[in-house]
């Protein structure tokens, strides 16, 4: 694994959370993308070495709803930058680690994509994510 990539904060409103980021890192967002699949639309801010996605459901059964729904707003999963993810994965699973089903796929700002079931790591959601070349 290699360094954290991002870390993901689940917001009820996007716009306005884009505003309030953008005032607290001193940039506005340099990519806007909704994944459909995923029931959300994200943001990505980067200041430095450090990265903030916003997470926005756009749909009630999207895993993003359910979890302000459940927890409110706040650090949704941490990210870290893999450079062969289905190595990674088939190691993390020899360690007893759960993928969530239906990964690895496309993410958002252009990456491959797999979440480890926080069950089995503190609470924490962990996303692995492999640049797309
Ligand atoms: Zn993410």
């Amino acid at each position: 694994m290699n360094k954290i990539e991002h870390l993901g904060i689940a917001v009820k409103d996007l716009n306005a959370s884009n505003q309030l980021f953008e005032k607290l890192m001193g940039v506005p967002p340099y990519k806007m993308e909704e994944v459909e699949s995923e029931g959300v639309k994200t943001s990505f801010f980067k200041s430095g070495p450090n990265k903030i996605e916003l997470l926005e459901a756009t749909k009630p059964e999207s895993a993003i709803a359910k979890y302000l729904e459940k927890k409110g707003e706040g650090i949704h999963h941490i990210a870290f930058a893999v450079d062969d993810l289905e190595a990674e994965i088939k190691r993390l699973e020899s360690e007893e680690f759960v993928v969530l089903p239906g990964f690895p796929k496309n993410g958002a700002d252009n990456k491959r994509v797999a979440f480890l079931h926080p069950k089995g790591t503190n609470g924490v959601l962990v996303e692995l994510c492999q640049d797309i070349e």
